[in-house]
């Protein structure tokens, strides 16, 4: 028996029934762009995730693009985010010709830094890189947004980072990628991913918490005027009308098709979340006495939807080791993320150097995920125990 990395094959046996008459009944209706099932799904989505709105786009990239657009961040501004993420997440940023401005994570939790987050806002402002490591020609640049990322299904701290962003009059766009259905206790009550700060943004990327059968996204705010800005630039900056353009947009619609996907996986989906607390459970009996592994940290007050699996290593030599054990073991496994953002040769220009930061360059030297899903058994994860253990 072969263990997949994640199981969307059983997933859909589940869902099979649902899915196919939500797809047929797309077909024969001939709304395949903006058909009902968008706007059905956008409400169905927003009520869950506690906000007023929801705008559903063509990827998660779209959803953080359009949120940058809709807070009108351009050239000369600043954009803070970590560098221990999916590549889209500062991307976004420097095609719109803003400028990451990037802010180590917390050694613990792989989310970013609240601490750092203010200090690397007062290096920019008093252009001193002596303060945090900046970016070249940081100092002409305007602190504009910050964009925490809820890393591997955990919501980042929330309660520590929302006081930094507004004193610094920072707007906050939370990428929820991987974090669709995570909770946090906030202010005395549980809050959903995509609820903090001006806009929150997810990705239904199959392999995704809540993914469909191809790309997908989707933006929540509360604020109608940032509704209106989100649905002008999800195509090409409408106006009153279609041929009327009041400013530049894209071409990010969520097909019709995969609107349906989503509302029938989304009966599903609370479930699944469960089950996923169920196998994180089980990989915690069964790994945390194996030495040398640090496991997936939860902290008090939330739910994570473990988007990844993601244990370190006490080493990248030892992380070698325990890969071409399960290797051999035939489980799959998978590295993120290998390289942080801040060293990519795309980002280059930044002129970021080795050791800039350190708490990133390190988890990404050790950490590596393993398969993680709703159906994954408890049988499967003995094996996949056995195989770490050696
Ligand atoms: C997947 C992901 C994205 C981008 O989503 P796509 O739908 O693939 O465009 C953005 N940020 C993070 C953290 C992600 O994991």
């Amino acid at each position: 028996m072969s263990i997949p990395f994640i199981d969307l094959k059983t997933q859909y046996r589940r869902v099979a029934a649902e899915v196919e008459r939500g797809i047929q009944s797309v077909l024969m209706s001939g709304a395949y762009i903006n058909g009902p099932e968008v706007a059905r799904l956008e409400e169905r989505l927003a009520g869950y995730c506690g906000t007023r709105y929801a705008v559903g786009c063509a990827s998660g990239t779209d959803a953080l693009m359009m949120a940058l657009m809709a807070l009108g961040v351009g050239p000369g501004d600043a954009v803070f985010c970590p560098p221990f993420t999916f590549m889209a997440t500062a991307e976004v940023v420097a095609l719109l010709g803003a400028t990451p401005v990037f802010v180590d994570v917390d050694p613990v939790t792989y989310n970013i830094d609240p601490v750092r987050l203010d200090l690397a806002v007062r290096a920019v402002r008093a252009g001193d890189p002596s303060l945090h490591p900046l970016p070249q020609h940081a100092g002409t640049l305007t602190p504009k947004a910050v964009i925490p990322v809820d890393l591997f299904g955990l919501l980042a701290d929330y309660a520590a980072l929302l006081p930094v962003a507004a004193a610094h009059g920072l707007f906050v766009i939370e990428d929820a990628a991987q974090a669709f259905g995570a909770t946090q206790e906030f202010s005395g009550a549980k809050r959903r991913a995509c609820s903090y700060g001006q806009i929150g943004c997810t990705s239904f990327f199959p392999a995704k918490p809540l993914g469909c059968y191809g790309d997908g996204g989707m933006c929540f705010t509360d604020d109608p005027d940032l509704l209106e800005l989100l649905r002008s630039v999800r195509v090409h900056g409408q106006g009153a009308d279609k041929y009327q353009n009041v400013r530049l947009g894209i071409t990010g619609r969520l097909d019709t098709m995969q609107a349906a996907v989503l509302l029938a996986k989304a009966e599903i989906f609370d479930d699944e979340v469960r089950l996923r607390q169920d196998v994180a459970r089980r990989y915690a009996e069964l790994l945390g006495a194996l030495p040398g592994l640090t496991l997936p940290v939860v902290p008090q007050g939330n739910v994570s939807v473990y988007a990844q699996y993601s244990i370190q290593a006490e080493s990248t030599a030892h992380r070698q080791e325990l890969l071409d054990r399960l290797t051999k073991a035939s489980v799959p496994s998978s590295i993120y993320y290998p390289v942080p953002l801040h060293l990519q040769p795309a980002f280059a220009n930044l002129g970021y150097q080795p050791g800039s930061m350190p708490a990133s360059e390190a988890v990404a030297a050790r950490i590596f995920s393993i398969p993680m899903h709703p159906y994954l058994t408890a049988e499967a994860q003995q094996e996949i125990a056995k195989a770490l253990a050696g």
